[in-house]
């Protein structure tokens, strides 16, 4: 019975429907509503991300559902700074909507569903552009932290040449699962990935570290820069990095509030 249903599913799945129509007629089913809570704090970090300077009218943060590891939320395609709870929309790992109801998806979602695939400890992605990391990405100078706040950045954030993946000629977007695992790949355990003329990959244990890493990876950008300026520079080394990393993953709250309360006044 069971072989036989089998069967019948696999052979008709293969001679009537090649994959790509496939994979778009058959929404995958959802993981149930996320918690309010959740969704919540994603709205704010859409917000925060804005006000911050982290994102614009371009760049994305997700979370991983909380009730299906393979689930993620996401905005719908739009900017950040205006979205609210009912433009979150549930996504499978392959970046399909479950209930797409004619919303447009971003098109890099692709950069979300892959790590979300090869990192399970990863709970939360923001991709930008923040404008002050992009010399980072295109020169040979390290992104490197420079004091406390940015401990995350360990020994330097690495860089990814989208030419390795995708050759000399893309338009240099993560528009498809493979050039997204291709990313998540080279990501490894880095909570931070520049990526060559284009903007930069954070990732966290939760949405509030990863909005945190994401303001300060700005910000330490910002102040390399007039620090390598000025000359030569002392940057913390492996061991005060990891501690001030430590210290200061207690301390995410603090900053959350304030940004969270500013990002929201006058929604
Ligand atoms: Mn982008």
């Amino acid at each position: 019975m069971i072989g036989r249903r089998l069967f019948c599913t696999c052979t008709c799945a293969a001679v009537l429907a090649p994959a790509g129509v496939r994979a778009q007629a058959a929404a995958p089913a959802s993981a149930g509503s996320a918690g309010p809570a959740l969704v919540e704090d994603l709205v704010a970090a859409n917000r925060i991300l804005f006000d911050q300077g982290v994102v614009d009218g371009f760049g994305h943060v997700s979370v991983r559902h909380d009730k299906d590891p393979s689930r993620y939320l996401l905005s719908r395609s739009m900017a950040p700074g205006l979205v609210t709870a009912d433009d979150i929309m549930e996504f499978d790992l392959d970046g399909t909507p479950v209930d797409a109801r004619g919303r447009a998806v971003y098109l890099e979602r692709f950069i979300h569903g892959e790590i979300f695939r090869m990192h399970p400890a990863v709970m939360s992605v923001v991709h930008s552009h923040s404008p002050a990391v992009i010399p980072f990405g295109v020169s040979k100078v390290a992104l490197r932290p420079l004091y406390h706040m940015s401990g995350f950045l360990g020994a330097g954030a690495p860089v990814f040449e989208i030419r390795d993946a995708g050759g000399p000629a893309t338009d240099m977007l993560i528009r498809n699962r493979e050039l997204g695992r291709a990313l998540a790949t080279a990501l490894g355990d880095h909570p931070v990935m520049l990526m060559r003329g284009h903007g930069s990959v954070v990732v966290g244990p939760g949405i509030r570290q990863a909005v945190f890493r994401a303001v300060y990876t700005e910000v330490n950008a910002r102040m390399e820069g007039e620090a390598l300026r000025l000359g030569d520079v002392t940057f913390l080394n492996e061991q005060e990095a990891a501690w001030a990393m430590e210290t200061n993953a207690g301390q995410v709250n603090r900053p959350w509030e304030l940004w969270r309360k500013k990002a929201m006044e006058g929604r």
